[in-house]
C-alpha cells in the first residue's frame, strides 16, 4: 500500500515533470470524469501544480479545476515519454494526460474526483485528514491530542487511522514503532506522554527521510530475522479488523 512518503514522490515527480505545461490530451476510463470532461475539457488547461496530502494526490489546472487522486491499496501514478512503452498494462489505466514532453498515466485509482477550490475545500476525507506528517507545516500537539483521543485502541492501529495522523501506512507503523521504542499491541492510554512524543516524532523524522529517499526497513519485512540493536528474532503478527501486518521486537519494544 502506498504511502504517504511514496505519494509524495510521486507528486513531486509529477510536478517536475508536468508543471507549467500545456494538456495536450486527456483520457479517462472512468465516466464520472469523461463526463465532466466533455463539458468543460482538460485538453489545452495548463499544470499549475501538483501536490500530496496525505496519501492523496492534487493535480491543479489552470481555470480552477483540481484532480484529486487517492491510492488506496494498488493505485500509481507513471510518468513516461510520449510513445514509451507503459509498465503496467492497459488494462489498469484509469486516466492519461498529456503534454508534448511527458504522459502521466494513473493506474488503477479507486478514488479519482474533479473539483473546484471550493468543493475540494469541502471535502469530506481531506476536510478530516489529521495533520500531515510531510505537510509544509506539522502540527506535532494536534497529533499527539488525536492519537490520545483514542485510549481503547492499539497503537499500531492508531496510527494507520489517516484522521488521527495522515501519511503513514503499514510500513512505517512498525518502523515508527521500533524507532519508539514501543509495543505496537499497547493500548494508547497505557502510553505516557513521552512514549507519545516519542512515536510522532520518530514517525515524523522517518516518513521525512523516506520522503527524501533514503531509507532502510528496521523491522519491516524481516519477521524471523535477527534484530538490528539486539539480535532478537523479529516478530509478525496481523493486527486489528484488517488484519495488517505487523513486525517488531519482543526486546527493544516494551
Ligand atoms: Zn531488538
Amino acid at each position: 500500500m502506498p504511502e504517504g512518503d511514496s505519494i509524495y514522490r510521486a507528486a513531486q515527480g509529477l510536478h517536475r515533470a508536468l508543471a507549467g505545461k500545456t494538456v495536450t490530451s486527456f483520457e479517462t476510463v472512468l465516466p464520472k470524469l469523461a463526463r465532466i470532461d466533455e463539458d468543460a475539457p482538460v485538453t489545452g488547461r495548463t499544470i499549475e501544480r501538483v501536490t500530496s496530502a496525505g496519501k492523496n494526490l492534487i493535480i491543479e489546472f489552470s481555470g480552477d479545476l483540481h484532480l484529486h487522486t487517492h491510492m488506496k491499496m494498488n493505485g500509481s501514478w507513471h510518468i513516461y515519454r510520449p510513445g514509451e512503452r507503459w509498465k503496467r498494462p492497459r488494462r489498469d489505466m484509469r486516466i492519461v494526460i498529456g503534454t508534448d514532453e511527458f504522459v502521466a498515466v494513473a493506474f488503477t485509482v479507486p478514488v479519482a474526483e474533479f473539483h473546484t477550490s471550493r468543493s475540494l475545500a469541502r471535502d469530506n476525507d481531506l476536510r478530516r485528514m489529521g495533520p500531515d506528517l510531510l505537510g509544509a507545516t506539522f502540527d506535532r500537539d494536534e497529533a499527539l491530542r488525536r492519537i490520545r483521543g483514542r485510549p481503547d485502541e492499539e497503537i499500531a492501529n492508531v496510527l494507520l487511522n489517516q484522521r488521527v495522523l495522515a501519511g503513514i501506512g503499514n510500513i512505517w507503523k512498525s518502523e515508527s514503532l521500533f524507532c519508539a521504542g514501543v509495543d505496537p499491541f499497547h493500548k494508547v492510554a497505557d502510553l505516557d506522554e513521552g512514549q507519545l512524543e516519542r512515536i510522532v516524532d520518530c514517525a515524523y523524522k522517518l516518513l521525512r527521510r523516506s520522503a527524501s529517499g533514503r531509507s532502510e526497513f528496521s523491522v519491516y519485512s524481516r519477521g524471523g530475522d535477527p534484530c538490528r540493536r539486539c539480535g532478537t528474532p523479529i516478530r509478525y503478527r496481523k493486527q486489528g479488523v484488517d488484519a495488517r501486518g505487523t513486525y517488531w521486537c519482543p526486546q527493544c519494544q516494551t
